[in-house]
This record gives C-alpha cells, sequence and structure tokens, in this order.
C-alpha cells in the first residue's frame, strides 16, 4: 500500500457497502478518480437500514424499495462489486485485502466502512432464541415473523431505533411493553420538551412503559415463552424481546492489521486511520476532533457525509464543508428532526407542547442559534440548519411565531 501521504491510490478497496462505503464511491467517481474500485460486502446487495424499524419491518415496503442503488449502477460506474464476501484480513505491508474464499485484492489504499454490529443484552438469557437484535435485513425479516397480532412484545431500549420498534410493533397489533431506565429517553439528542412529549406518545398509544434495566431474560422449555426480568424484580412475559440498546464495532480487521482503534477506529479529520493508505468512515470510526476529542457518530447522514469525505482524503483533496449533525426518526405516525447540539438551557419554543408542530430551538448566550428540534416541522429544521451554520442570530420573537415562513429567519 502507498506509505507517501501525498500520493494518490490507484487501486482502492472499499470494505462494507453501507450507506458510507457507497457514498464514498459515488464521491470518488464524481471526483474524477479513474482507477479501479473494488467494493467489498458480507450481504447480497448494498442496502438502507433505516426503513428497516419503519415501513420495512410494517411490511409496507420490499427490499427493491430500499437498495441504495440499482443493479446496473456498479456496471455504468466501472465499480467491482464482491457480494457476499467477507474481508478477513489486511494485508497492509504488501497492499492488499484477503476475502474469506481465499481471493486476494491488490490494494494501493483501503477505506474500512464496516459499520457495527447491534449490541446484545449482557445478561443470562441475553442470547435466547426469541431474543431479537435489528441491524440487518435479516434481522428485520426474523423479527417481522415473530411481531404477529397479539403477540406479547417486551422492547428494550427506548432510543431511536428501540422506540420505532415499538412503534411499529404496536401498529402491528403487538402488545408492548418498552423497558428503559432513562425516562425520558433522548433528552442529550431532543432536548427535554421534546424528548417528554415523544415518551407521551408511546403510553398515549398503549405501550406500557417499565422505567428499569433488564436482569435477566428466561425461556420456559415447552412452550417456548419467554419472561424479562428486571432489576426492581418485576417479571415480564413475553412471546418476542427485541434489544435496541445500541451499537458495538468489533476490533476486527482494523485491530488485526495494527491499526489504532478506541471503541471505534481512530481517524483523522480526513478519515486516515494510524497507517497512511487505510481510512475509515461511517459508524465504525472515531473522529478525531480539533480539542483533542474523539468522536463517533451514529446516525445516516453523518455516515454520508463521512463516506464523501473519506473519497476526497484518498484523494488528497479538500473535504466538502461539514454540515451540523443530522437525524431523524418516525414513530407514532410523527416525524420528528434534529439538527445541531441541543444541550443548553436558552430555549424558544415555536408552538406550544401538547399540540403539533413543535419546534424547539437551543440559543447560546449571544442569541446564535446551537440546535433544534421538531416533531412534523421539516422546513424549521431545514432553515435551523443553514442559522447554525452561519451563526446567526435571529430575532427570538420571529423564531417563536408559527404564522412565519421559516424562511424569514434567515433575514433577521
Ligand atoms: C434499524 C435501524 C434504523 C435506523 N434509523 C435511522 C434513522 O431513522 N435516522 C438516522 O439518521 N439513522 C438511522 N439509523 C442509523 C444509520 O442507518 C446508520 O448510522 C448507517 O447505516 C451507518 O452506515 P455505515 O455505512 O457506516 O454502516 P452499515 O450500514 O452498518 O454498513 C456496513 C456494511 O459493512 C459490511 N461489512 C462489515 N464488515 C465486513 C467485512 N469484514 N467484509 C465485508 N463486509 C463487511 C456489513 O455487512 C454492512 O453491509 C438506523 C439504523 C438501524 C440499524
Amino acid at each position: 500500500m502507498i506509505a507517501d501521504a501525498s500520493a494518490v491510490p490507484d487501486r482502492i478497496v472499499v470494505v462494507g457497502a453501507g450507506i458510507a462505503g457507497v457514498s464514498a464511491v459515488q464521491e470518488l467517481r464524481s471526483r474524477g478518480h479513474a482507477g479501479k474500485i473494488v467494493l467489498v460486502d458480507g450481504g447480497e446487495h448494498p442496502y438502507d437500514r433505516p426503513p428497516l424499524s419503519k415501513a420495512y419491518l410494517l411490511g409496507e415496503t420490499g427490499f427493491e424499495a430500499i437498495r441504495l442503488v440499482p443493479d446496473t449502477w456498479f456496471d455504468d460506474n466501472d465499480v467491482e462489486l464482491r457480494a457476499r464476501r467477507q474481508a478477513v484480513r489486511l494485508r497492509t505491508s504488501e497492499g492488499a485485502v484477503e476475502l474469506d474464499d481465499g481471493t486476494v485484492l491488490a490494494a494501493d489504499a483501503v477505506l474500512l466502512t464496516t459499520g457495527g454490529i447491534a449490541r446484545r443484552l449482557p445478561v443470562t438469557g441475553g442470547d435466547l432464541p426469541g431474543v431479537h437484535v435489528l441491524r440487518t435485513v435479516e434481522d428485520a425479516e426474523a423479527l417481522r415473523a415473530a411481531l404477529v397480532p397479539g403477540a406479547r412484545a417486551v422492547v428494550v431500549g427506548g432510543g431511536l431505533i428501540g422506540a420505532e420498534v415499538a412503534s411499529t410493533a404496536l401498529a402491528l397489533g403487538c402488545e408492548v411493553t418498552l423497558v428503559e431506565p432513562a425516562l425520558p429517553p433522548l433528552v442529550p439528542a431532543v432536548g427535554e420538551e421534546i424528548a417528554g412529549l415523544l415518551h407521551e406518545q408511546h403510553t398515549a398509544g398503549g405501550i406500557r412503559l417499565v422505567g428499569d434495566t433488564v436482569a435477566d431474560v428466561t425461556r420456559d422449555g415447552g412452550a417456548g415463552r419467554l419472561s424479562v426480568g428486571t432489576r426492581s424484580g418485576e417479571v415480564l412475559p413475553a412471546d418476542v424481546v427485541v434489544v435496541g440498546v445500541g451499537l458495538t464495532v468489533p476490533g476486527g480487521l482494523a485491530a488485526d492489521a495494527g491499526l489504532e482503534t478506541a471503541d471505534g477506529i481512530l481517524v483523522d479529520r480526513r478519515h486516515r486511520t494510524s497507517h497512511p493508505a487505510v481510512f475509515a468512515a461511517g459508524d465504525n470510526a472515531r473522529v478525531r476532533q480539533a480539542d483533542g476529542t474523539a468522536r463517533r457518530r451514529e446516525h445516516w447522514q453523518a455516515a454520508q457525509q463521512d463516506g464523501r469525505a473519506a473519497a476526497a482524503g484518498l484523494l488528497g483533496q479538500a473535504p466538502p464543508t461539514a454540515a451540523p449533525d443530522w437525524f431523524w426518526s418516525d414513530r407514532h405516525g410523527v416525524h420528528v428532526e434534529a439538527v445541531g447540539d441541543m444541550r443548553g438551557s436558552r430555549r424558544v419554543l415555536r408552538g406550544t407542547i401538547g399540540s403539533l408542530p413543535l419546534t424547539v430551538l437551543n440559543l447560546d448566550a449571544a442569541g446564535r442559534v446551537l440546535g433544534a428540534a421538531a416533531v412534523d416541522d421539516t422546513r424549521a429544521i431545514a432553515v435551523a440548519r443553514r442559522l447554525i451554520q452561519s451563526g446567526a442570530t435571529p430575532e427570538p420573537a420571529l423564531l417563536a411565531d408559527l404564522s412565519v415562513d421559516p424562511r424569514r429567519w434567515l433575514r433577521g
């Protein structure tokens, strides 16, 4: 592999065809990279993950609709897809990636966009049959088969994925219990006002909330029924248990190759790892920040942006301008979005708690918008994103007025 950080690699192997890997390959081609690109993935065809807890789990959409690119895209863009193949070793000294069928792919540079795996419950019975996680399309299919009308579903974890699964299970006719110790969840991500509102939607929809952690899961051998025991001693009977307690990034290829890792692969702002010819992006990467910290983001847009930035890094070009963090979530028939930083105490509410749409803007002491979270107000979030980037100080009265089109905020 190329040890000279300023050289542009000709042969690039991208391991992992999620949104980060596919976006990186698209960006490489759109930036004019004409060399060989091989995209390796353990799955059949690159697909999108957000629908797995929403329309795909509901059965409203099929695999065709969640493909990231059509089949023809690879030939059209001269990209070799190695599907159903695992990369098992990075041979950095000789410049190659070894696959599970023994193939050795020559590479001047490698991009690792290997994502992560769903964390399992670290308790007795956490891996029993009937205890599901949700990360892959196979997970979604297994879960959908179990979420039959009348099934008692215990969802563990009230974060983004847990809340969406609880809402989908309810829509599928299940009797749903949600176990989550931090009530309401998501306060750091959306602020306490929106977190509270979202939380109440669970109970309004008929979900039972249990503010506790799970101690164990047991299975009645004969009938196959599960019981979820909580730390405070409650026993929750279940036909299906779904665990949504976050993501882990296994050391895997990166650690075996001696790359620096710490709860993710450590990379610089150009997504270069501790090896000059190996890059990483997406859920698997922790990007070093100017203040010396390193952070891993676990959202779709971040993975897309980071994939593009890594492509620029591979080519020795300046990365696209970074946008503030943004994510969305759909549950109980509402659309939630948040952008920027919601930690702080100077708030402006556009709308009133208890009615929709509602947007909460988080300002700093000088009146600059740091973050915004909204339920059913996509336009407010799109404009807030621009305000965050520009550092503007819009009039709070204008921000609060529901009758004002958010685009007017840009004019002050
Ligand atoms: C159910 C669900 C719902 C979500 N909903 C939202 C949402 O509403 N909004 C939002 O912002 N974000 C959402 N997310 C998060 C978002 O989908 C992820 O942040 C994003 O998919 C990360 O992309 P990635 O490319 O980094 O990793 P991944 O999508 O995990 O892709 C990594 C790929 O690498 C492959 N791979 C790993 N190791 C190897 C190997 N050794 N060899 C070959 N291939 C390998 C894997 O098979 C996988 O295909 C959701 C995630 C899930 C699971």
